[in-house]
């Protein structure tokens, strides 16, 4: 097999004689078929094709199936958005009066999914701190979880996820791991690798890279034996009445489960990805492998930097030396930090302002270098104590490095803390 970087430019579209070189905007809601009975089947699950961009649709397969290649899986689908891709993981296995178990420290926009929007719809969380001891998963775990749930590096906090430790527990329950791998992309690191059996990402971020489109994806590892279990997974081991009493286990073995996700939960809640953003997003990722480990090395100068700076209180980049960093993400470990700094609400304002190249946005990892300080903005309806429930210290700011010249970057911060301290 090629290496990554290779396959970033060349997997997933492989144009024939005469084709386009550049991935083709398939922009059709339907494809056309010449008999009934061709048709018929395509509905049935017999033959695959082309029906209805909702289901599937070339140009937004051939970014799946190249995200796929990069994380090495079985079968992948791209959806509207990071939070599609993370719902779809979850409902594609958990129902009503079912269980998941998931780390604390996971995105906000998860955490409210899992937390309050899975809880209404009967489907009851525990969280657990990431670096919760084996004997505590182990107690959280019920006969009706059907998967766990983690981040490689987590949003905001940046701390690196122990795939193994947790894919092990899961393992040893009969338990998919889904891993969130947004941050980390698989140019850094591949949960498969390390027993993940499902990822799922929020492609808005490094992959897209330009700021330009919202997206998501769910990859399958293959990996997990739902059959062993056809008790837990009935959806994928018990004959779907939809689909005329097929078992996605029995027919599609390895791919069940990102099939089901296209036949079931595609056909029914959409939340697919226009061929559009599909093809933004490809031309993202034919470049990330360069990308992600220039946002690496500039983090890791510009970490070195704050780390020395005396405004600074605390500082989180893995780089600086996590041993689980050092394991898991041995190539870089993104352009994502967090900070603290020592003047107080009013000082981490007076910065903020002051700051010149570094622009203030809710967004994070992709090309510009982008500030956020949760207290005041996405989070400032909480309070201090309400901030450090939900794992975020009121004076983090998290800091994305982008692509420019990190000499730049550490300049315009420089001068920022230099007028916070003066005014
Ligand atoms: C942004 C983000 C999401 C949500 O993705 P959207 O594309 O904004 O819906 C999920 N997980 C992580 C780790 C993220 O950073």
């Amino acid at each position: 097999m090629a290496k990554i970087d290779t396959r970033c430019v060349h997997a997933g579209y492989h144009p024939g004689k005469g084709e386009p070189r550049q991935l083709p905007i398939i922009q059709s809601t339907t494809f056309r078929y010449e008999t009934s009975d061709q048709m018929g089947r395509l509905f049935d699950l017999e033959d695959s094709g082309y029906f209805y961009t909702r289901l599937q649709n070339p140009t937004v397969d051939a970014v799946a199936a190249q995200i796929n290649d990069l994380e090495g899986g079985v079968g992948a689908i791209l959806t509207s958005s990071g939070q599609a891709a993370n719902l779809f993981a979850c409902l594609n296995i958990a129902t009503a009066g079912d269980h998941i178990v998931a780390a604390n420290n996971i995105y906000g926009g998860t955490f409210n999914l899992l937390g309050v929007t899975l809880r209404q719809m009967g489907i009851d969380v525990t969280f657990l701190k990431a670096d919760a001891p084996d004997d505590e998963i182990q107690a959280a775990i019920r006969p009706s979880t059907k998967l766990i749930f983690g981040e490689t590096i987590s949003n905001p906090g940046v701390e690196v996820f122990d795939i193994e430790r947790w894919a092990k527990m899961a393992h040893r329950n009969g338990l998919p791991l889904v891993v969130d791998n947004t941050f980390a992309t698989p140019v850094l690191c591949r949960p498969f690798e390390w027993g993940a059996d499902i990822v799922t990402h929020s492609t808005t971020k490094y992959i897209d890279g330009q700021g330009v489109s919202v997206g998501g994806a769910v990859v399958d590892s293959g990996n997990f034996p739902w059959d062993r279990y056809p008790e837990r997974f009935p959806g994928l081991t018990k004959p779907d009445a939809s689909y005329h009493g097929l078992t996605y286990t029995q027919k599609f073995g390895k791919a069940a489960y990102i099939v089901k996700a296209t036949t079931h939960l595609m056909r029914d809640l959409g939340s697919t990805q226009s061929p559009q953003n599909a093809f933004y997003l490809h031309l993202g990722l034919q470049t990330l492998h360069l990308r992600i480990r220039r946002h690496s090395e500039s983090a890791l100068k510009v970490a070195k930097w704050l780390q020395s700076r005396p405004e600074v209180a605390w500082i989180h980049y893995p780089g600086l030396g996590n041993p689980l960093a050092v394991k898991y993400l041995p190539d870089g470990c993104s352009g994502v930090m967090c900070l603290g700094l020592k003047g107080g609400r009013a000082f981490d304002n007076r910065f903020l302002d002051a700051l010149k190249l570094v622009t203030i946005e809710t967004h994070v990892a992709d090309c510009h270098t982008c500030v956020l300080h949760p207290a005041s903005h996405t989070h400032r309806q909480l309070s201090d104590e309400q901030l450090r429930a939900a794992g975020i210290a009121p004076d983090l700011i998290r800091l994305s490095i982008g692509l420019e010249d990190p000499d730049d970057i550490i300049e315009d911060l420089a001068q920022a803390l230099n007028v916070a301290a003066h005014d």
